[in-house]
């Protein structure tokens, strides 16, 4: 695996991780097994003690899930990888890894409308509050460390209000207040950039998304960049896995204790199916970010359309920070603006190409009403610092002819 890191994106998304299968099978074979037997009773006990490798179950790992968590791990230039069942078990499991009750989570306001739940709702009953604060404003992300402090949590572009945040910039607050820096990196895929560069110590996937790459799995990952020092008095339940695991500490701690015990495994064949679809991730993302541009260009003057959001646009307050931090490209995804959720629906309803649903990253155009939908049990006030509203309307443009995409926006416009 080491003299695989110097090898570029496109070729890692293909033979990254991989290790030759039966009978001369280039695809990762899928083992479709719950549990694999030993000889001899020694054997099983040197696999449970950690004294060799080996496969004891599935919830614990799996050969075709270990082949994706190595290409996962290899892409975001990490020391090691969990694949989960779903990005939110991603994220509940890795936050779980690090905080107790009494921590405090200080979290990006702009988020993914499921982990704003995660944080505001479950997370406070178990005693772990959550400060959210705007993540552009890393003055006032600094002024929010506190002593309590014990994790800062970002989106690499916030889903759905497309704001950018200054990475490196809050990497140095992480680093100066002594807590790690964990960073869901969905929207943007390891392709736009790699974790680990970016100054995360730990990167989430949803890997639903662009890693899948056609709407058929869902799954999660998170990703140890190896980076973070948890000797510290701050993280004293981290001591016997420093001792024993040095550097891997938190994937130690990660895979032995809290995604053992929640238990939101993959299914191998949704780990195969990951595997596949991840391996044109560089060609699908580039067609990603040309199509996205050339929609929120289109809709950026249209007449009926108030504004857009896409940090691709130069226009956009996020530009400069997105070009410097994505390599100028910007993603899939863009928001624009109309009168009212009247007409946002109308829009909806007169598209012919883009799927109305609650997904990203599909090869398909989709489109969203977030207010009406993902965001429609949350107050106004929750609404406004999630940056939805009921003008808003989100698209996650897929891989069909940029032409068709506009045309379809256009029409449907042109029918309001
Ligand atoms: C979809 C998404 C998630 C949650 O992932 P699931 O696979 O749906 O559980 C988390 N973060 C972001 C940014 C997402 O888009």
């Amino acid at each position: 695996m080491s003299q695989q890191h110097n090898l570029r994106i496109e070729t890692l998304l293909i033979h990254g991780g991989t290790e030759p299968g039966p009978a001369g099978a280039t695809n990762v074979p899928i083992v479709q097994a719950s549990a694999f037997a030993y000889e001899a009773a020694e054997d099983l006990e040197d696999v449970f003690r950690g004294r060799r490798a080996g496969q004891i179950y599935t919830r614990l790992n799996n050969p075709t899930t270990e082949s994706l968590e190595r290409r996962l791990a290899l892409l975001e230039g990490g020391i090691a990888a969990v694949a989960t069942a779903s990005g939110m078990a991603a994220i509940s499991t890795a936050v779980l890894t690090i905080l107790r009750a009494g921590d405090e989570l200080l979290s990006s306001s702009s988020l993914f409308g499921g982990t704003y739940s995660l944080f505001r709702d479950t997370l406070s009953n178990y005693g772990i509050v959550t400060k959210f604060i705007d993540p552009t404003d890393t003055a006032l992300l600094e002024q929010a460390v506190s002593e309590r402090t014990r994790l800062i949590f970002i989106e690499t572009i916030g889903n759905p209000k497309m704001d950018v945040p200054d990475i490196s910039a809050i990497a140095t607050i992480a680093r100066e207040a002594g807590v790690p820096l964990m960073v869901d990196a969905t929207v943007t895929s390891p392709y736009l950039a790699r974790g680990r560069d970016l100054g995360a110590d730990i990167v989430i996937h949803s890997t639903s998304k662009f890693i899948n790459g056609t709407g058929s799995v869902i799954g999660g990952a998170i990703v140890d960049a190896g980076t973070f020092d948890w000797n510290s008095p701050k993280f004293p339940h981290f001591e016997q896995f420093v001792k024993k695991y040095r550097q891997f500490a938190f994937s130690a701690r990660l895979r032995k204790l809290m995604h053992k015990d929640l238990g939101a495994c993959p299914a191998p064949m949704n780990s195969f199916l990951l595997t596949e679809g991840i391996e044109t991730l560089a060609l699908r993302m580039d067609r990603h970010c040309e199509n996205a541009l050339k929609l929120a260009t289109f809709l950026n003057s249209h007449p009926k359309v108030k504004w857009v959001n896409y940090p691709g646009l130069a226009d956009s307050p996020f530009h400069d920070v997105a070009t410097r931090q994505y390599g100028g490209k910007y993603g899939g995804l863009l928001t624009f603006g109309l009168p009212g959720k009247e007409e946002a629906f109308r829009l909806i309803n007169g598209l012919r190409i883009a799927k109305n649903l609650a997904n990203i990253g599909d090869a398909k155009t989709l489109v969203i009403h977030p207010a009406s939908t993902i965001c429609c049990d949350y107050s106004a006030d929750q609404q406004r610092l999630l940056g939805v509203s009921d003008e808003l309307v989100r698209v996650s443009v897929g891989l069909e002819h940029s032409d068709d995409i506009i045309g379809d926006f256009a029409d449907a416009l042109n029918s309001l």
